[in-house]
């Protein structure tokens, strides 16, 4: 059981005053906070270690290297890859999903072939994809959802054909807070020799992630989600296809040997990773893995649902509010989008953060699920491991609060 008020006090951002009001922050979809451990951790590599790697021989050059590689090591063991030659750091989702749709898209798509996404999609997983049909004259199409906002995974079944090249899922929705079942899609996805393409930006941090058990063939997520630094992120994949990729970018770390004209490659998972890598983030991203796996993801998980469970009953018992994604907690992550009829989200985000409670409003990088919601934007509060009941008291009560100022003009 996690004991989510202790935790809180392992984050010192958490503990300030925004607008008379102690801070609520409710905007993990977005990012994450980061621990005093990572914070900690990012400061020592800089202050001791700061050296380049994988060159040098000098004692920061190893040990800078070492420290970088052991986190690649950890992310190995958290996602169970194989190996760490499979384990690739990006800037984030959105680089990783780029480079599969890049390079294995180079390789592998011919006109005519399909490409399967669905309509809850962040854009990383659906603009890097219309690039490539364009590119290819590939075919790109849309699994629906259901009216409770699950994949139709009925639809799904006729939407992936012997056409099919790619089907690249989210793992979670950033919107609907749904999970969707990635290891059925990709059993489906391999039964036509496609391959399976996961964003897991708003999985990879809240719940134990396997990606042999998934049998994912590229899995992509972001550090800062999960309480490690910007700018750093993974990219998984199997062996048998990075080998058979160019890499995307080209340049110092990643050579084997350079003639005037022709090079060569170095090895996995290196030859993705061209010029000096950010050192400080591959590092906090260790640090935040560590934070995670002491807490354990299992219970992190827990913990989120439980304060669903607490929440959602309470907002969906607010006259005029409408929640997207299903009404069952039980099928809730802590990702929950709203609107308040009459009111627009900007205006409903800016009252709440008057409250201190922060929140995202906008089309969350999901415009084609927006469309096909027929909304404009929503209000998304997002809840993570040091979220408390207090806080989901506090957000209800904003919202309240919040209602009642723009029917009645009072706070
Ligand atoms: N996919 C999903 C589902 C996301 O929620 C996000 C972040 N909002 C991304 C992809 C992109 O992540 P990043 O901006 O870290 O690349």
């Amino acid at each position: 059981m996690i004991n989510a008020e202790h935790l809180r006090q392992e984050f010192p951002i958490l503990n300030q005053v925004i607008n008379d009001e102690s801070l609520v922050y409710l905007d993990n979809a977005a990012t994450t906070q980061k621990p005093e451990a990572v914070l900690q951790t990012i400061g020592s590599y800089y202050h001791e270690d700061n050296a380049n790697v994988h060159r040098g021989v000098h004692t920061l050059a190893e040990r800078a290297t070492e420290k970088y590689e052991d986190a690649r090591e950890k992310v190995r063991q958290l996602i169970n890859a194989k190996e760490a030659a499979e384990v690739l750091f990006t800037r984030g989702t959105t680089t990783g999903l780029n480079w599969v749709a890049q390079s294995f898209g180079d390789a592998f798509v011919q006109e005519g072939d399909e490409i399967v996404i669905s309509y809850m999609e962040h854009h990383s997983n659906v603009v890097p994809w219309q690039q490539l049909a364009k590119r290819k004259k590939a075919v790109l199409k849309y699994v629906p959802l259901t009216k409770d906002g699950f994949l139709d995974i009925t639809k799904a079944r006729q939407q992936v054909t012997d056409k099919t090249v790619i089907v690249a899922i989210t793992h979670a929705s950033n919107v609907l807070g749904v999970i969707n079942p990635i290891a059925e899609l990709a059993s489906l996805a391999h039964d036509h020799q496609a391959i399976m393409v996961v964003d897991g930006a708003q999985a990879a941090p809240h719940m134990p992630v396997d990606v042999q058990e998934l049998d994912a063939d590229f899995y992509a997520f972001s550090g800062h989600k999960m309480c490690g630094p910007t700018g750093i992120g993974v990219l998984y994949g199997k062996r048998n296809w990075l080998e058979q990729m160019e890499p995307v970018e080209f340049g110092g770390e990643m050579i084997d040997f350079v003639h005037p004209y022709e090079s060569t490659w170095t090895e996995l998972p290196w030859k993705f990773e061209a010029g000096t890598p950010n050192i400080a983030g591959g590092i906090g991203l260790g640090s935040a893995i560590d934070y995670l796996n002491k807490i354990g993801l299992t219970d992190i998980y827990r913990h989120e649902k439980e304060l669903v469970h607490y929440v959602l009953p309470q907002l969906q018992a607010i006259d005029g509010l409408t929640i997207y994604g299903p009404a069952d907690p039980h099928d809730h992550t802590g990702v929950i989008a709203f609107n308040l009829d009459g009111l627009h989200p900007h205006d409903v985000a800016t009252a709440l953060d008057m409250e201190g409670v922060a929140v995202r409003a906008g089309h969350h990088c999901a415009q084609p699920l927006l469309e096909y919601l027929d909304v404009i934007a929503t209000v998304r509060a997002s809840f993570y491991l040091y979220n408390t009941k207090e806080d989901a008291d506090r957000l209800v009560e904003a919202i309240k609060v919040t209602k009642e100022f723009f029917e009645h003009g009072t706070f």
